[in-house]
C-alpha cells in the first residue's frame, strides 16, 4: 500500500540521519577507528552516509517514536523488534551503512559489529520488509547506476567496505549484494542498466575474497544464462585480498588494476578446475583434461567452444590440440 511504503521510507530516512549524527559522538570511537583502519576518512563516511547505532536497547526507537512513528512501523520496517516494554532496536553497538534503492531512498541498513566479543554475527542486515527485498537489493546501486550504463560495465563486490573502496579508487561501477548470494533478481536489475538498444551488451565483473562462498553461486547463476557468458568476467586477487584490504595495502591503483585484470568467467572456471592437477606429468595433464572437458563441452556456442578447446590445450601446457578437441567433442556428444 502506498501510504505504508512512504511511511517506512520516511522512518528510514530519519533513522539514517540519527545514526549518521551519532558517528561523531564519543561513544562511536570504535566505529571511527574501524573506518580509519579500512582507509576511510571522515568525508568518505559522510559521502556514503555511514553511521553508528548506539549500544543501548532502544535509542533509535525512542527517537523515532518521539517523531510520530509508531512501534508497528518500526517493527514492520525491521528497524526494531517487539520487546516486553516496547520496541527494541535491531542494530546496537554497530557501524551502519544505509542501503538505498535505485531512486536513492534508504530502504534498509547493513550493520557490522565492532568487537569480536560482541554478540551476534559479524554483519546484520535489515530483514525483508514491504520496502526491502534482499534478493534484488544491491548496495551502491544509487551511486553506480549512471556509470554502469555509461561504461557498460558493472562490478560486483562482496561487501559494503568493498563498494566504498572501489568508488574511492576510481571504480564507480561497484555494487554489492547484502548478506545474500548473487542471484536472478540481481541480474535483472543490472541487465536493465546494461541494455543497449534492447541487447545486453555490457559486462559484469565479479570480484571475490579468497575465502568466498559467493563465488560458486555467481558461477552457477551465470552458467545458466549462456547468452551472457561472454559478458561475464571474474577478477580475483591472487592472495585473496578483497578490494578494501587491497586499497589499504597497495592503494587506489591496485584496485583499478584488479578490475582491469578480469578474465572471462569460463576461463576462470576452467583454470580453477585444472589448477587442482599436477600438470608436470602426462598423466596429470590427461586427468586435468578429463575434468575440464565437460565444462568446455557445456558451452553451447560452437565457435566459442572451439576457441576454449584451443585455450584448454594451452592451459594444459600444449598437451595435444587434436586430442583436446576430440575429448571435448566426445563429452558433448554424450551429453546432448
Ligand atoms: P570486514 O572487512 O568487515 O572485516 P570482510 O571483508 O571479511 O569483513 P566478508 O566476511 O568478506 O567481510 O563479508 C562481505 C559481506 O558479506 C558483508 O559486507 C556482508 O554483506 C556479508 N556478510 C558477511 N558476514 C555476514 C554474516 N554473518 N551475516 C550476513 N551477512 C554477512
Ligand atoms: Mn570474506
Ligand atoms: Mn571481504
Ligand atoms: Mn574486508
Amino acid at each position: 500500500e502506498h501510504g505504508e511504503r512512504s511511511r517506512l521510507i520516511e522512518a528510514h530516512k530519519a533513522a539514517a540521519e540519527f545514526y549518521a549524527s551519532l558517528l561523531s559522538e564519543a561513544e562511536a570511537a570504535p566505529g571511527r577507528q574501524f573506518l580509519s583502519e579500512r582507509g576511510f576518512e571522515r568525508v568518505d563516511a559522510e559521502h556514503f552516509g555511514v553511521g553508528y547505532a548506539p549500544a543501548e536497547w532502544d535509542r533509535l526507537a525512542r527517537h523515532l517514536l518521539a517523531r510520530g512513528f509508531s512501534a508497528n512501523e518500526l517493527i514492520k520496517g525491521g528497524l526494531a523488534r517487539e520487546g516486553r516494554r516496547g520496541p527494541v532496536d535491531r542494530f546496537r553497538g554497530r557501524l551502519v551503512w544505509p542501503i538505498r534503492d535505485i531512486t536513492s531512498e534508504v530502504i534498509g541498513f547493513g550493520a557490522r559489529k565492532l568487537l569480536d566479543s560482541d554478540d551476534g554475527p559479524k554483519y546484520l542486515n535489515t530483514p525483508d520488509s514491504p520496502i526491502y527485498k534482499k534478493s534484488s537489493v544491491l548496495y551502491g546501486i544509487d551511486l553506480a547506476k549512471r556509470e554502469i550504463s555509461k561504461r557498460s560495465q558493472a562490478v560486483v563486490v562482496e561487501g559494503y567496505t568493498d563498494v566504498m573502496a572501489c568508488h574511492l579508487a576510481g571504480v564507480p561501477t561497484a555494487v554489492a549484494t547484502c548478506g545474500t548470494s548473487f542471484g536472478e533478481e540481481h541480474i535483472k536489475v543490472l541487465r536493465r542498466l546494461l541494455l543497449d538498444q534492447a541487447e545486453f551488451r555490457g559486462e559484469v565483473v565479479f570480484t571475490f575474497d579468497g575465502d568466498s562462498a559467493g563465488q560458486k553461486a555467481a558461477l552457477r547463476a551465470f552458467a545458466d544464462e549462456q547468452k551472457f557468458v561472454t559478458q561475464t568476467f571474474v577478477a580475483v586477487q591472487p592472495d585473496g585480498l578483497d578490494p578494501c584490504d587491497l586499497r589499504v595495502k597497495q592503494g587506489d591503483g591496485a584496485v583499478r588494476d584488479l578490475i582491469a585484470s578480469r578474465e572471462p568467467l569460463f576461463a576462470f572456471a576452467i583454470r580453477s578446475v585444472i589448477s587442482r592437477y599436477e600438470l608436470t606429468s602426462n598423466e596429470g595433464r590427461l586427468a586435468a583434461l578429463d575434468a575440464a572437458a565437460p565444462l568446455v563441452a557445456g558451452i553451447k556456442d560452437e565457435a566459442l567452444r572451439d576457441r576454449y578447446a584451443v585455450d584448454l590445450d594451452r592451459w594444459l601446457g600444449f598437451l595435444d590440440e587434436q586430442l583436446v578437441r576430440r575429448r571435448v567433442h566426445e563429452v558433448s556428444g554424450r551429453s546432448s
